[in-house]
């Protein structure tokens, strides 16, 4: 086996503002980082302090305005955690270009500005798509410098950081794929459901109530981006000038709630609406990023408000989704940086697909959650990510609303017939996906620079 999954659901699943896990959440928690950092240097260094700057690369740099990861590099630097943000503070930092944000140093401050945010456009050797180097300086002098990739999700690695001791998180039921997990719950003779709480119960040492409350909390601020949403209307910010289209699907949902039509025009609204948040810079759950964080909330507000599931089956539900999640990002990746869309949308849609087959069949095999996550990959793989003008709106709202029709319709096809119809495992399509990404041009994953991208002069 290689190192087994540990991560917990509540890494998977993070609250915090759009547009962009990777742009957005990811560096703020880098920044935040570094701010702890040049806390616990020197008083003599700390004196001397007198600029910092922050330098983005590759995707970071090519997309980063439309994210935008320079508010978010100041909210971490001002100390700033994604889950408190305010969204209106954050979309105002930086409004000014004269104002100046003075940035802690232990008993110091240092100011920083516009001018201290580089969008670098040269190319920088890094084993990342998504890079940042924060440096603090006396003059000329380096004082501190650490280097920070955003791997997707709002997940960051720092350069030189020891790889975590899998034996200091250790999991009773270890797993790395899905054949492992299946060998697991076969030879523990466990649900789905009572190994991932297991293993979150030694990841996070909570207790079930606690993280049965978290979950629930979870879903609770997934319908409150869904909610939102469909109320709020007008244009998104930035330069397409993207007319809000949710409330309007709404009201055409409810006004043809008898026509066969209506079922999917409420799936189109929810997703929609939790995507367009998203695209405001709202408080939305990355699912697995925030990019796609239409798909699950859509879904899982279909799921309670069409369908009244229990919380209790919700949460299982969410359990079945977490562990696709948990796999892809294992064994590739739910970066668009890395993978294209198919790594996010992707991924969601598979996460959709799972939820639904869990939550419809309580006593259904893993082999058919298989399946239909298998599917929801299967379909899209080679999908480019090219968003225009670096925004997380045109493809990305409308292919929320995709992705969880595809999950659907996943789910309907995996559930058809026996799970041993499908040839294809979840580990190999993961496989598939992990290549195709590895193989797509850089132009085509997350830097603007290709396909719709260049349709931004239409719009
Ligand atoms: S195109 Fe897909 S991967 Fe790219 S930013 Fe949009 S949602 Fe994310």
């Amino acid at each position: 086996m290689t190192t087994p999954i540990t991560t917990s659901v509540f890494d998977l699943f993070k609250v915090g503002p759009g547009p962009s896990s990777s742009h957005t959440i990811g560096p703020m928690k880098a920044a935040f980082d570094f701010r702890q950092r040049v806390g616990q240097l020197t008083e003599p260094e700390q004196q001397r302090a007198d600029s910092l700057h922050v330098y983005l690369y590759g995707s970071l740099s090519a997309t980063g305005k439309g994210h935008g990861t320079d508010r978010a590099v100041v909210a971490g630097l001002l100390g700033w955690q994604p889950e408190t943000t305010d969204p209106v503070a954050l979309t105002n930092l930086l409004k000014d270009p004269a104002e100046r944000y003075p940035v802690p140093v232990g008993n110091q401050t240092v100011l920083l500005g516009p001018e201290h945010i580089h969008f670098e456009r040269k190319r920088y050797e890094s084993p990342y798509a998504n890079t940042m180097v924060l440096r603090l300086m006396a003059g000329n002098e380096t004082l501190a410098e650490e280097e920070y990739y955003s791997v997707g999700g709002g997940f960051i690695l720092r350069k030189g950081e020891p790889e975590p001791d899998p034996s200091a998180q250790s999991v009773p039921y270890p797993y790395s794929t899905m054949a492992e997990l299946k060998v697991q719950l076969i030879q523990h003779h466990l649900t789905l459901d009572a190994l991932l709480m297991a293993n979150e119960m030694a990841l996070t040492g909570s207790t079930r109530a606690e993280i049965n409350a978290r979950l629930d909390d979870l879903l609770a601020f997934m319908h409150r981006a869904v909610r939102r949403g469909l109320r709020n209307k007008g244009v998104l910010p930035g330069t397409i000038k993207l007319s809000r289209k949710a409330p309007l699907l709404y009201g055409q949902a409810k006004s043809l709630a008898n026509s066969s039509d209506s079922f999917l025009l409420f799936l189109n609204a929810y997703c929609l609406a939790a995507s367009e948040e998203n695209a405001a810079g709202g408080i939305v759950v990355t699912a697995p990023t925030s990019g796609a964080s239409g798909v699950i909330p859509g879904l899982t507000y279909l799921a309670k408000r069409h369908f009244h599931y229990s919380p209790a089956t919700l949460r299982s539900g969410l359990w079945a989704a977490a562990v696709i999640g948990f796999l892809v990002k294992h064994n590739a990746s739910i970066s668009g940086a890395e993978m294209g869309c198919m790594g996010e949308i992707g991924t969601a849609s598979a996460m959709g697909a799972a939820f639904l087959t869990r939550c419809a069949q309580p006593a259904g095999a893993i082999e058919t959650i298989e399946a239909a996550a298998e599917i929801g990959i299967e379909h899209h793989l080679g999908m480019t990510c090219d968003p225009i003008g670096g925004y997380v709106q045109i493809p990305c709202i409308e292919r929320n609303a995709m992705g969880a029709a595809k999950a659907y319709n996943a789910y309907l096809l995996a559930t058809a017939g026996r799970a041993s119809f499908q040839k294809i495992s979840l580990d190999a399509v993961i496989k598939v996906m992990k290549a195709t990404g590895r193989d797509m041009s850089k132009r085509y994953k997350e830097t603007s620079q290709a396909g719709l991208a260049l349709s931004a002069t239409e719009c």
